[in-house]
């Protein structure tokens, strides 16, 4: 077999029915590789459960509705969300809840930390009920295969994966024409790097699609840029960046998220991008925060507020991760964006 695409790569260490990392191995909190804005404090969950719920009412209290998460984890967001949206009247009535996880594995975390409640998983959105959508996905999109294509003096050259002497090595495909990547090749210069992703853009026009056409809401949080023109292919495991092509399926393998592109693919959905520390402040994260506090101490206390400083400081979290909104034409903002 010769040489493979980054996005096959990608594809085979991640989801793998044998070997692939969300299927074998667990890859949250201390004991895992790396550990998640839900899984820092209850706060991140219960903001979005608020927000989207606030929207909720914002459009006309739909009812029914789709509740959807993309990549659920632990379950821990989705679990913080509907505790907190428990006082909104109807909300959860009106709420058919849809997880949409690969994993098995995943999935029977998430059946066990969510065993209260109604669920349906799906493989895929294309399965997910014909409502007004309010979704969820934070840190989803980063796991989606990327191609990466090296601008050249006169076109483009894919990032390759070979074998050689046994050892795995990154290589560079044959030269292809400028034409290849619309819109890229007058705002770069040689070496620059361009990355795309099929399936994060065919996820982002399926939820384009369906918020156009039925309403809602869809909150896509995660690490990333407007555009970029780097190499920004990591792997990460025990909580520190590893050699990609050591072990394959042992470590998680993500990119920054291209929000330029889902806005794009998403269309006739209207997107609009925030920082993750700016949006968590305008949610009220503060208030929330003192609140918590109140119930705390020692060392409970002193975790609680550097956790809260972990999701919104531009040092932490704050700026490096983005909010993407997705609302239909004409509808109002999201809750944050205002
Ligand atoms: N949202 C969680 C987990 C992020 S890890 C959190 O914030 O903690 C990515 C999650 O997406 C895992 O649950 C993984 O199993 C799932 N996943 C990865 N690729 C997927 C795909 N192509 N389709 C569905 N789920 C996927």
């Amino acid at each position: 077999m010769g040489p493979i695409a980054l996005s096959d790569y990608m594809a085979q260490c991640l989801l793998d029915p044998e070997f692939g990392y969300y299927i074998n191995k667990n890859p949250f909190g201390g004991q895992g590789d790396f550990i998640t804005a839900p899984e820092i404090s209850q706060m991140f969950g219960e903001l979005i459960g608020l927000g989207l719920a606030q929207y909720w009412l914002d459009i006309g209290a739909p009812d029914p509705f789709v509740l959807a998460e993309l990549g659920p984890g632990t379950g821990t967001l989705m679990s913080d969300l509907l505790r907190a949206t428990k006082l909104v009247p109807g909300f959860q009535q009106a709420a058919r809840i849809s997880l949409i996880e690969a994993a098995p594995a995943m999935r029977a975390r998430q059946k066990a930390q969510l065993h209260a409640y109604d669920i349906a998983w799906h493989a895929d959105l294309s399965q997910i009920e014909d409502y007004p959508l309010f979704l969820v996905a934070n840190e989803f999109f980063d796991a989606l295969p990327i191609r990466q294509f090296m601008r050249t003096l006169s076109g483009w050259s894919e990032t390759m994966i070979g074998l050689q002497e046994g050892d795995l090595i990154f290589g560079r495909g044959p030269q292809c024409p400028p034409a290849l990547l619309t819109g890229k090749w007058d705002i770069t210069a040689p070496d620059d790097i361009i990355e795309t992703s099929a399936a994060s853009a065919a996820i982002a026009q399926e939820i384009g699609l369906k918020i156009s056409k039925r309403g809602g809401l869809a909150l896509i949080i995660d690490y990333g840029d407007i555009g970029g023109k780097n190499d920004t292919f990591q792997a990460m495991q025990n909580h520190t960046y590893v050699d990609a092509l050591q072990n394959p399926g042992q470590a998680d393998l993500t990119a920054h998220v291209d929000f330029a592109a889902l806005v794009a693919a998403s269309q006739p959905a209207v997107g609009f991008v925030m920082q993750q520390g700016t949006w968590l402040l305008s949610l009220g994260i503060e208030a929330r925060a003192q609140r918590l506090a109140q119930n705390l101490k020692g060392a409970g206390l002193k975790n609680h507020w550097a956790a809260m400083k972990r999701l919104t400081e531009p040092t932490g979290m704050g700026n490096l991760f983005k909010v993407l909104a997705l609302t239909a034409p004409k509808a109002p903002l999201a809750p944050g964006f205002v």
